[in-house]
């Protein structure tokens, strides 16, 4: 097998081979959002130039052919999470629309006393959503604490999962952390207790090809942008029985099967959570992405990986002062650090003048960044196409701006 050719794959996005602040462009933002690949591009460039037209509207040619792409494009997504049926995959903004929809969808099961178990490493996009139908509802939204390591306790998950518990959200991966979480097991215990579960894999897909059936879970979100794909769409994956039960979460045309003033019936799935004009161009980019993903050799691009964060942490030592926050066993190639006598967002700044881009901040994790006792990190996220040049050269870098200005 032929090891994994970055360099190769560099060609793909174009947008890596430019010059940033004066010096070759190292992008290390990966964790806010990837880049695309010319595949990517150049599909949705041609659905612009010859394809398009408003979907489900077939009267037309091109209308049958827009939305024989767009349906193509849902079914590509179906693959990619191995789930049972099309009528499963829901398009969405993204990871924070599919979860307001669920949130929504699932708020005539709350009653007052329920609980909706989470856990401290949330993005807010799985905690806002949840308090919000708390709020409305009566239930309430319960913590599951993370060790100073940054992995999930399991202790503190059996203690809190119990009889009152209704809805278990979960991310499968740590955005400021890395982690992974053992989620097969956690949904199998959440379940096991009739609880619903949801996964949130905005931070898990781009490393890894979740398989939504062998999981177990009853809904599993992302969003294109960080996998490679556009901005302005994403996935929600939910089992039909259930995304049967849910109403609506919008109105308007495409959802209905029959509007009269005296009553409206709903579409069948995936079209009742599906109200107006979808984003077709993007559903269609997301679907060239994951073909272009899967012509890679997925293992080689692990391994890969896994040398990037290896060096990484290697090269901890080289910097004084450094520290990273989140050190769990099972982590993607993500790295939440600080550095003493330095404030995260001037490193970031320091950084990009040498067309460094990483990200600083509390990276919309606040509870977490409370848990540590810090204002923010500075957090370098790597995908498949960095190299381990890359890495020396933020450690370089690092290593300059300590010795300057810590
Ligand atoms: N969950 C996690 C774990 C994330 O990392 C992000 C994006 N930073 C989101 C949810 C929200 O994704 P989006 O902004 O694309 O809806």
């Amino acid at each position: 097998q032929p090891a994994f050719d970055v360099e190769a794959v560099r060609r793909d996005f174009p947008i890596l081979s430019q010059q940033v602040n004066g010096k070759p462009l190292v992008y290390l933002d990966n964790g806010a959002s990837a880049q695309k690949a010319i595949a990517v591009l150049d599909a949705m460039d041609r659905y612009y130039r010859e394809l398009h037209s408003n979907v489900h509207r077939g009267a037309h040619t091109l209308a049958d052919r827009a939305t024989t792409a767009f349906e193509n494009a849902r079914e590509t997504v179906r693959g990619f999470l191995n789930a049972e049926s099309t009528r499963e995959i829901i398009w969405t903004r993204g990871t924070t629309e599919a979860i307001n929809l669920v949130a929504n969808g699932l708020a005539g099961r709350l009653q007052p006393g329920d609980e909706i178990l989470v856990s401290h490493m949330e993005h807010h996009a799985n905690i806002v959503p949840w308090q919000m139908i708390a709020e409305r509802t009566g239930a309430k939204v319960v913590p599951i604490q993370v060790t100073l390591e940054g992995e999930l306790d399991l202790d503190s998950f059996n203690s809190l999962l119990n009889e009152r518990t209704r809805i278990f959200a979960i991310t499968h991966v740590s955005n400021v952390l890395g982690t992974v979480n053992p989620i097969a097991s956690l949904i199998e215990q959440a379940k096991a207790k009739g609880v619903l579960t949801l996964v949130d894999g905005a931070q898990a897909v781009p490393h890894y090809q979740p398989d939504v059936q062998a999981l177990g879970c009853d809904f599993y979100v992302f969003s294109a942008h960080k996998l490679f794909g556009p901005t302005g769409i994403g996935v929600l994956y939910g089992k039909a029985p259930l995304l049967e039960e849910m109403p609506p979460y919008q109105g308007g045309g495409e959802m209905i099967e029959r509007v009269s003033f005296e009553r409206t019936t709903w579409n069948t799935l995936p079209y009742k959570f599906e109200a107006g004009t979808p984003a077709i161009a993007e559903a269609i980019g997301l679907g060239a992405a994951i073909d272009y993903l899967g012509r890679l050799d997925r293992h080689g691009m692990e391994v890969a990986e896994n040398a990037l964060l290896e060096r990484a942490n290697q090269l901890v030592e080289t910097v004084p002062g450094m520290e990273i926050i989140g050190t769990a066993k099972q982590k993607v190639p993500v790295m939440s650090f600080k550095i003493a006598g330095l404030h995260p967002s001037d490193v970031g700044t320091l950084l990009d003048q040498q067309g460094i881009a990483i990200r600083t901040g509390h990276h919309c994790a606040m509870p977490l960044m409370d848990f540590y006792g810090v204002p923010g990190t500075a957090r370098a996220s790597f995908a498949f196409y960095n190299t381990l040049d890359e890495v020396e050269q933020l450690f370089a870098a690092l290593q300059k701006i300590q010795r300057l200005f810590a």
